[in-house]
């Protein structure tokens, strides 16, 4: 994508440059910083400019291209269906190639590296009886579940042997990560020979079960787009979970629950009715005021956490003011990225909980978190 000679990327550009800002409402970046070069026109007129040499390529002047999460609202809201979220990616790639990475993501390949090697050895550590290579049926938790919410892996693991899912192994790879932050990161390359090692891992199981949204649409869509192919068919953890859930016949625990679509499973992934039919043999289903196909971002796509953290936590609070309005409850999702956001920005009166945790405590199904806790280190 980063070849903006491509024609359908240069109409996008050229359509948003001259657009009457259609979609300005739907960007969660926007909104929260409050700054017009934050929304969705002027971003894609930004890196317009750029690619026609109307400007240098400087931190400054490619500074919006990273104010985006890939949450895909804007495109909900375009007539020519217009991608920014994957068209902004391009451009970030095209930065890196010139040598000007956002300030923050500076040696982000290397701490990328780093960062597998350390959670893949603290998923063998916790979780090594549980490692397979091959399979009727794998997981993949994610880097952001071992890194941060290792007590939901758990939980995971104790709804899938409840429900007569006991075959359910967690894949054995040197990665802990399917690659998404790499695109976001604009490091393209490292991509693409990373989802060759990811592919290469699954290959032994006949369906893979992921925990994180965004590293699902990276897998399903980006792998084949960067020619590598997939043989497991991938799904999102919530497909396995819903018609296991039948078998978690319990009392009820609690009244209702209120469900936030991950941005990527809502528009990327079409993961919606599952996760509330998974907790819906549980509990009632509460829908937020933008949900499914409308849902807004909690800020932890497109590194946005990295690049502008403020505006992330700014986003996630938004995401649960209405929540505690209401008198607060418990917010269920089904993405690690997501449960980390809202969990560490939500109000005392609101309580976040990851979809398979939430399950086993709804139907009292016991779970041992891993000892030691997460270590959620700054890499
Ligand atoms: S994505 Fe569509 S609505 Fe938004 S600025 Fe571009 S052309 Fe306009
Ligand atoms: S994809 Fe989401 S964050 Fe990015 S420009 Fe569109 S609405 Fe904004």
């Amino acid at each position: 994508m980063s070849d903006f000679s491509a024609d359908a990327v240069a109409k996008q550009l050229d359509y948003c440059t001259f657009c009457p800002k259609m979609c300005r409402h739907a960007c969660p970046v926007s909104t929260a910083s409050g700054r017009e070069t934050h929304i969705p026109q002027v971003k894609m007129d930004r890196l317009n400019q750029l690619r026609l040499g109307r400007g240098s390529w400087t931190a400054e002047s490619t500074d919006p291209l990273w104010a985006c999460t890939g949450c895909r609202h804007c495109t909900a809201y375009c007539d020519h269906g217009n991608e920014p979220g994957l068209v902004l990616l391009s451009g970030r790639a095209a930065a890196v190639e010139r040598g000007v990475p956002h300030p923050a993501l500076v040696g982000y390949s290397e701490r990328f590296r780093a960062r597998e090697k350390r959670l893949s050895a603290q998923l063998q550590s916790s979780f090594g009886d549980r490692l397979a290579t091959e399979g009727e049926l794998g997981y993949w938790p994610g880097c952001d579940a071992i890194d941060k919410g290792s007590a939901d892996i758990a939980a995971a693991l104790a709804v899938f042997d409840r429900t007569g899912l006991e075959h359910v192994k967690i894949v054995e790879a040197p990665q802990a990560c399917a690659g998404y932050p790499l695109l976001a990161a604009g490091h393209r390359d490292l991509f693409r020979w990373h989802a060759g090692r990811v592919a290469a891992a699954m290959r032994g199981f006949k369906k893979v079960a992921m925990n994180c949204s965004a590293c699902l649409f990276a897998v399903r869509e980006q792998y084949a787009a960067e020619g590598v192919q997939v043989s497991a068919e991938v799904v999102a953890v919530a497909d396995v979970l819903a018609p296991a859930a039948a078998n978690l016949a319990c009392q009820m625990q609690r009244k209702s629950v209120y469900y936030h679509d991950p941005c990527y499973h809502a528009r990327y992934n079409d993961v919606i009715e599952s996760p509330r039919k998974a907790l819906s043999q549980l509990v009632e289903v509460r829908e937020l005021g933008w949900s499914k196909g409308d849902t807004e971002c909690c800020g932890g796509g497109g590194l946005l956490p990295k690049t502008m953290p403020l505006v992330a936590d700014q986003m996630s609070k938004r995401r649960l003011a209405e929540v505690h309005a209401a008198g607060g409850g418990m917010v269920v999702t089904s993405c690690a990225t997501c449960a980390f956001m809202l969990k560490r920005n939500a109000p005392a009166s609101v309580e976040v909980v990851d979809l398979a945790t939430a399950m086993a405590m709804l139907s009292q199904t016991p779970f041992t978190p891993p000892p030691g806790g997460d270590v959620d280190a700054d890499d």
